[in-house]
């Protein structure tokens, strides 16, 4: 009988790797080696010498987007960019998206949507929100980035520390916890300041999003975004009433038993 075992070296292609991508030692030694180092030669390095691998710009496409966006842009247009269509947003967001997309020339959008099965489940009426955002931030954000996420081994974020006292202290390299996987996060603007994001503003001659001027300094889904007074946390508007301040994409949120996420996306609710 014919010996139908294969080389070990034929073998080894069929082994599955498992191994996260990242390590909190692998987040330390990248911000020890970019400390202090100008924000663009930071990104510049993680862009093209691909030092965190398959890369994806997440955004909001809110208040101060433009900055982060127009970085990536001046060192590779084609950069994918997510943007989650939740389905909530205010229509000035969508008309902002359109024109910073073509304004700075990306070529890289992706608009995630929620699965219409899982809405038609369990948001048939849209309202989800009012009784149970965590539930609805699942279906309409985590569920539809952690899809697309199977195709990165990092996302950049254009979260800021001072946004928040939540935020206070973000790191510009982290590890992604809202899975196993090992994926970094890279926040480039992890310690401008609020001036520094202005006067980028201003002297590269970004449009701002209509909303700001309306009294929103922070910007989500139009039910769950309310108007800030000045000299109140830019992000206290955001859910406000609940005891709530992140949407799941940075932070686990909660399971309701059933397993939509997909394969190897197991949050630590
Ligand atoms: S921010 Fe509000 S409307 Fe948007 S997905 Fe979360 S709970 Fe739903």
């Amino acid at each position: 009988m014919a010996d139908t075992r294969r080389p070990e070296a034929d073998r080894r292609v069929d082994r599955i790797e498992t191994r996260p991508r990242f390590s909190e030692a692998d987040a330390i030694r990248l911000n020890n080696l970019f400390r202090g180092s100008d924000t663009r030669d930071m990104l510049r390095a993680v862009i093209r010498d691909g030092l965190a691998g398959d890369l994806a710009v997440v955004s909001s496409f809110g208040a101060e987007s433009a900055v982060l966006l127009h970085l990536v842009a001046e060192i590779d247009p084609a950069l994918p960019v997510l943007f989650l269509d939740t389905q909530k947003h205010f229509p000035e967001t969508l008309a902002y998206r359109d024109a910073l997309v073509a304004m700075l020339g990306l070529t890289g959008l992706r608009v995630l949507t929620p699965d219409p099965a899982m809405l038609a489940k369990k948001d048939d009426k849209g309202l989800r929100w009012s009784w149970d955002p965590d539930g609805c931030c699942d279906i309409r954000k985590v569920v539809p980035l952690a899809r697309a996420m199977t195709d990165f081994d990092a996302t950049i974020t254009g979260r800021k520390g001072f946004q928040s006292n939540t935020r206070a202290g973000l790191p510009r390299f982290e590890i992604d916890k809202t899975d196993h996987e090992g994926r970094l996060k890279i926040n480039p603007l992890a310690n401008w300041s609020a001036e520094t994001i202005e006067a980028w503003f201003d002297s590269h001659g970004l449009p701002r999003h209509p909303l700001v001027a309306r009294g929103y300094p922070s910007i989500g889904c139009a039910p769950c975004t309310s108007k800030v007074a000045k000299g109140e946390d830019p992000r206290s508007g955001r859910w406000k009433g609940w005891d709530k301040t992140e949407c799941g994409i940075h932070v686990p949120g909660h399971d309701d038993g059933e397993n939509n996420l997909p394969p190897g996306y197991d949050p630590a609710f």
